[in-house]
């Protein structure tokens, strides 16, 4: 790959891609495990949500690949997941809603004890009223990987020309502010960091066997020096904020029996990445920030929306994932700037547990994918050796 990992990753990531992978080598042991534990591997999505941008009832992706299994076993599930506890997954009725919960809701009630405040609305990045309705599943993320799934075509190319298209701002904008080019760089880095997901855990269909598959790595994201590096802009954005809700998280209760496991965890990680990683101040620099943030907001919510069109079940789950993830990102980074500490530690106690396990998740993949590509830069350096 024609990137100089001595270089910094861009004008607002002061830091360098063999610095990005340095971190990333520290921290992978423990985000797995942090990841893998209870509290972060479960995830309620509704599958069956209409797609309110265009009709897509006869765009089913019948690959066995594209199937989800929601947890159907509920005795392996950890008490505080039943749906008795979980305000009932099977038996809420629409009606029964109260209108002012919002998707990122639903976890709160995990613990019980402690109901948040509903979310503030003109905070919302994402997408509302999401995920409390009775079509609502609960899957276990660690049984239902991000991985190659078949769904592929144009059925596939018109949701991603939807969201560069409808939703990122013009190309005529792009590059003249850095704020309209951050937003592009995130959907360019969360579509390579798929990419390059697909490519690693991939289905060999003649020999039926899963492996890293470096043509398709290279056609989709190693032929791309700048996808490479919306990926690792990527990381930088989520670490940062990380960094940035560390020192408020004292009031989050991660449920009892985990809640200090859990922090300690999450501590660990953030205390060895790097503050200057990511410069969101310079974001907004010269704009009308409250007019730019309003539109950044708006688009952001529809591309989660959009997610609702996305015919392969699997790849819908990792994609809304990934798009609330994201939303928290810029949630933070942007709402956490202003104001006194008092405001701030409000923002964070509102944060909900649903866009918490959003956002570490999207951290892990991204740090899977940059695992993942100097994986297949090895891979891609054996072979031009030995051939
Ligand atoms: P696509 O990846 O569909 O890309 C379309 C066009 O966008 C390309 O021709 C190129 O011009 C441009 N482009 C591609 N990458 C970038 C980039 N990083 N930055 C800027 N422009 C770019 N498939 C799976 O097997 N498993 C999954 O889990 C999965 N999850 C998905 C989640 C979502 C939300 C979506 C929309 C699709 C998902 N897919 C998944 C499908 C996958 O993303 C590809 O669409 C599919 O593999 C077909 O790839 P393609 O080579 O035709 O180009």
């Amino acid at each position: 790959c024609q990137i100089d990992k001595g270089e910094t990753v861009s004008s607002i990531c002061n830091i360098t891609f063999n610095e990005i992978n340095e971190i990333n080598t520290y921290i992978r042991s423990d985000l797995e495990k942090l990841i893998s534990s209870d509290f972060f591997k479960y995830f309620k999505i509704d599958l069956r949500k209409e797609c309110t941008f265009w009709d897509n009832k006869d765009g089913l992706c019948f690959s066995p690949g594209c199937a989800v299994d929601p947890i159907d076993d509920w005795a392996k599930v950890p008490m505080y997941w039943q749906p008795d506890i979980l305000g009932s997954i099977t038996n809420n009725t629409t009606e029964d809603i109260d209108i002012h919960d919002d998707e990122c809701s639903f976890l709160d009630e995990l613990c019980a004890e402690e109901k948040r405040l509903p979310e503030i609305p003109e905070c919302n990045y994402c997408d509302v009223n999401d995920f409390e309705n009775s079509n609502c599943v609960l899957v276990d993320l660690s049984k239902n990987r991000e991985r190659f799934t078949g769904y592929g075509g144009n059925q596939s190319r018109e949701i991603w020309s939807s969201i560069y298209n409808e939703n990122c701002f013009s190309f005529g904008e792009v590059g003249k502010s850095l704020a309209k080019d951050t937003f592009y760089r995130l959907i360019s880095g969360f579509h390579a960091s798929i990419g390059t997901h697909v490519a690693f855990e991939h289905l060999n269909l003649e020999e039926e066997d899963w492996g890293p598959y470096l043509e398709g790595f290279m056609e989709k994201v190693g032929n791309f020096p700048e996808r490479v590096t919306n990926i690792y802009f990527n990381y930088a954005v989520v670490a940062k904020t990380l960094l940035k809700i560390q020192p408020y998280l004292k009031n989050i209760e991660f449920c009892n029996e985990y809640n200090e496991d859990v922090k300690r965890n999450i501590m660990n990680i953030v205390s060895q990445l790097d503050s200057t990683i990511f410069n969101e101040d310079l974001l907004f620099e010269n704009e009308i920030s409250s007019v730019l943030k309003d539109d950044f907001k708006n688009r952001f919510r529809n591309v989660t929306k959009i997610m609702d069109c996305v015919q392969c079940e699997r790849c819908k789950l990792w994609g809304k994932l990934q798009a609330v993830g994201y939303a928290t990102c810029l949630k933070i980074l942007f709402e956490l700037n202003e104001g006194d500490e008092i405001s701030k530690q409000d923002i964070v106690d509102k944060l909900t547990k649903y866009e918490l396990v959003a956002l570490l998740n999207t951290f892990n993949l991204l740090s899977e994918t940059i695992e993942y590509v100097n994986d297949f830069e090895t891979i891609y350096n054996k072979q031009a050796l030995y051939g």
